[in-house]
């Protein structure tokens, strides 16, 4: 009989007390977010017409390394939290290597990815408040779904502007979101000032996630006790996140191993940041020497080809500006599967230390990133989100690289989330109608070159 260990499991009263703030540890802190108007570094009291003032204050904290999670918000994580560490023994044996490879599964959650970490701390601390609504935007529907439990969770009523060609074109995602009592607009819409703009001047517009921003921005401006919420690249849903990687380090410890390469796929940073960042805090104090890997899109590749610059967050130039890399606000990524890593920046704490050498990252195509992703599904069970895919080709390709070299590497990737509605992504894969996108540095600098330079 085998007694190998699959799973690392720990107990309910192990979730993490605090999440870990890794700006307070780094030498070189991010640059400040500007007004774009006045070009002076913002401070917590301007963003609290948009978010909750302890968000707000949590978004500039550079001092306190370890901030407290509410006991409301621990109690709402054991829904699904702590999340299993696996060793993925099948992948192991397909890719026949002698590394050692370990996932961290967040596709158990609810809501079927790493969002919910963010969207439960988000709601509590706007309903703490006294706030009453909340909404936000959605794509393909992730941070939708997360955001719309999180409000009920929490007794907030949510609206969510959901990208129109989305909205028609993945109706299930939206009706999960109905289910758990959000509103769902389809956006443009004739709600907001700005849909109304776009609908006027172009009647069969489909949308985009900028537009759906600016309509959720609106909307919590303009509408008292609301406030808005977002699901990647702010320096506070990077904070919630890190009890994956809190949760890890434990469960690595109880496997009596510790990783040399820690993986994450990268659309603005969140799940990346939330594996990689506990694990970095000991690269920062010299104790160790972790290679950590953000693997983005190849038609998408702002930390391997774009430029590091102050950039707007959205499409239409609402948000501050962010120093981070980018390919620029007006940049338009091929429509891949992947809908969460269509993103054209990267937050500002992993393009501080990516500038700084502390992480590299890697592209990866389209159909490897499905290959991969069909891989891991017959070799382990388990379904992955076309994201989560990219990171899985990413740990291949070290595996293999450890299999060359007759190295025993360890290593360590976030498993963001399951495909099981993205389906039509697989299906289209298995018949052969998925291409690779080619980007051309001629369309990066048309975008980029055309960004102020103040940094
Ligand atoms: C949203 C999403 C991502 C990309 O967002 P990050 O903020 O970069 O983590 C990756 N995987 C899944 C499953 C997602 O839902």
């Amino acid at each position: 009989m085998s007694t190998k260990t699959k799973k690392i499991i720990l107990q309910e009263n192990e979730i993490p007390t605090a999440w870990y703030n890794i700006v307070a540890d780094m030498k070189n802190k991010p640059l400040p977010m500007l007004n774009p108007a006045t070009k002076q570094p913002l401070k917590a009291e301007d963003l609290y017409p948009l978010f909750a003032e302890e968000l707000s204050r949590q978004e500039m904290n550079q001092t306190d390394r370890y901030i407290e999670i509410p006991e409301e918000v621990r109690e709402k994580y054991k829904i699904y939290r702590p999340t299993p560490l696996v060793r993925a023994y099948g992948l192991e044996k397909a890719l026949d290597t002698p590394a050692h490879i370990y996932f961290k599964d967040e596709s158990v959650s609810p809501v079927g990815s790493h969002k919910l970490n963010s969207a439960l701390a988000q709601a509590y601390y706007c309903k703490k408040e006294g706030v009453t609504n909340i909404t936000t935007e959605t794509g393909a529907g992730q941070w939708g779904t997360a955001l719309s439990y999180a409000a009920k969770a929490f007794g907030l009523e949510a609206a969510v502007y959901m990208v129109k060609i989305s909205y028609a074109q993945k109706p299930y995602r939206r009706s999960i979101m109905q289910a758990f009592g959000a509103q769902v607009i389809a956006s443009p819409s004739m709600s907001t000032k700005a849909g109304r703009k776009i609908l006027t001047e172009h009647p069969n517009y489909q949308g985009s996630l900028g537009t759906a921003i600016s309509e959720a921005i609106e909307l919590a401006m303009q509408t008292p006790n609301c406030k808005y919420a977002l699901g990647s690249v702010l320096n506070q849903v990077f904070l919630h996140q890190t009890v994956i990687g809190l949760e890890a380090e434990k469960q690595m410890q109880m496997a009596d191993e510790y990783p040399d390469i820690v993986i994450g796929c990268f659309g603005g940073g969140s799940n990346f940041a939330g594996i990689s960042f506990p694990f970095l805090r000991h690269k920062l104090s010299g104790e160790k020497n972790t290679r950590f890997i953000a693997a983005e899109p190849s038609s998408c590749p702002k930390l391997t080809r774009g430029v590091f610059e102050y950039d707007f967050g959205d499409e239409s130039g609402y948000t501050p500006l962010i120093p981070m890399f980018t390919l620029g606000h007006n940049f338009s990524p091929a429509h891949i599967h992947a809908g969460g890593l269509r993103y054209h920046g990267a937050g500002m704490i992993v393009s501080q230390l990516k500038k700084d050498n502390l992480i590299e990252a890697v592209d990866i195509q389209q159909l490897d990133s499905f290959k991969a992703g069909i891989l891991f599904s017959q070799a382990e069970g388990i379904i992955p989100a076309p994201e989560s895919c990219h990171a899985i080709a990413a740990t291949i390709n070290e595996a293999l690289k450890a299999k060359e070299e007759g190295s025993k590497k360890t290593i360590l990737f976030n498993l963001s989330g399951h495909g099981l509605l993205d389906m039509a992504a697989y299906d289209a894969y298995l018949t052969d109608s998925l291409i690779n996108y080619e980007l051309s540095d001629e369309v990066i600098s048309q975008n980029t070159s055309k960004l102020e330079k103040l940094v």
